[in-house]
């Protein structure tokens, strides 16, 4: 491993200007997948700037009703709030679907989304890839690529989106505060993963020197009634093969409103607005729950023989995870 220098400043401005003095400078949070990449060399930093000491985390209920999540919140700690878990399951489910308990108390929430792709052909350098080199070709076309995305896809690029959390952060309209040089922006949350295109070394449109300071949730109570659930090759430690995060509204028999979002499967976190615009004011059967997941699916990249499965695949899952938050019908008469 080569040298790296490192510093540890306490204030979100220091650590800016630090990154912003220094070319080839990342920031260090948890450490869960940047200490993985510099063991490998797929990331060559001369500096790391340790963000860890610096007034970024915890969790609050805001007065309009939604969640304000620090950056530096850690997985374990949103996965545990007592709030999350009662009036978004989802979002607590998919934390504690993702890594392990060792990983979710080290990994930071603004770390999730900075995650780079478990691609192997990425991670080790030596191999053609687009990602990591730009131009240099794509190994997993022709190599394993059962894990790899078939929707969002392009020729340069198909690897997926790693993250659990992101998938109902995508559903519920979160958005992404950074901080930087130039001041405060805030990013809706589908707008802050880049679809691969000729550009896969870009997967998110902020500079080097921006830094995530909170993710917002804004008010849904519908998403009360929400699931995520997770396809994968062992229920432990794993990645998605496909996943689902939805919420579900339905009054009588009807969906009211209804949110998806679909992990495993997409190039960044997949937001199923074609599944959500057919749903809306159908009957919430299995059958319109099917014939909505195969509209999402339409425009799957099957193309690739090790992971055209998942076309099918996603579009169980989907269904799977709608009807587990659909209303029950009493046989007495009514929903329960
Ligand atoms: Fe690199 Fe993407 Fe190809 Fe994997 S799928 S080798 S990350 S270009």
């Amino acid at each position: 491993m080569k040298p790296i220098s490192y510093a540890r400043p306490h204030t979100v401005e220091q650590a800016v200007r630090t990154v912003t003095a220094r070319p080839r400078t990342v920031f260090l949070a948890g450490g869960t997948t940047l200490v993985d990449m510099l063991r490998t060399g797929a990331m060559e930093p001369d500096n790391v700037v340790d963000i860890t000491w610096l007034p970024l985390g915890g969790l609050e209920h805001t007065p309009g009703g939604g969640l304000r999540i620090g950056a530096l919140a850690t997985m374990s700690e949103v996965a545990a709030e007592a709030g999350v878990r009662e009036r978004y399951p989802f979002l607590a489910v998919a934390l504690e679907k993702g890594a392990s308990p060792q990983l979710r108390n080290m990994a930071t929430m603004g770390g999730n989304l900075m995650q780079r792709v478990r691609c192997a052909y990425f991670r080790e350098p030596g191999n053609a890839c687009n990602k990591r080199d730009p131009g240099s070709g794509c190994a997993a076309v022709d190599g394993m690529h059962r894990g790899h995305a078939i929707l969002g896809t392009g020729p340069d690029c198909f690897a997926t989106h790693p993250s659990d959390v992101a998938i109902p952060l995508v559903a519920l309209d979160a958005t992404v505060t950074v901080w930087g040089p130039r001041g405060e922006r805030t990013i809706p949350f589908d707008e802050f993963f880049l679809l691969p295109g000729n550009t896969p070394q870009l997967e998110h449109p902020i500079a080097e020197d921006e830094l995530i300071t909170r993710i917002d949730v804004p008010a849904l109570p519908f998403a009360k009634n929400s699931h995520y659930l997770k396809v994968r090759d062992r229920e432990s430690y794993e990645f998605a093969l496909t996943s689902a995060a939805v919420a579900l509204n339905v009054a009588d028999g009807t969906v009211v409103d209804v949110r998806i979002g679909l992990g495993g499967v997409g190039t960044k976190p997949w937001r199923a607005r074609t599944a959500e615009g057919q749903l809306i004011g159908k009957a919430a059967t299995a059958a319109n729950f099917a014939a909505a997941a195969a509209a999402e699916m339409a425009a799957a990249d099957a193309s690739h023989p090790m992971n055209a499965f998942k076309v099918v695949l996603a579009q169980r899952t989907l269904v799977r995870a709608l009807e587990s938050v659909r209303p029950q019908v009493n046989p007495l008469g009514g929903a329960q």
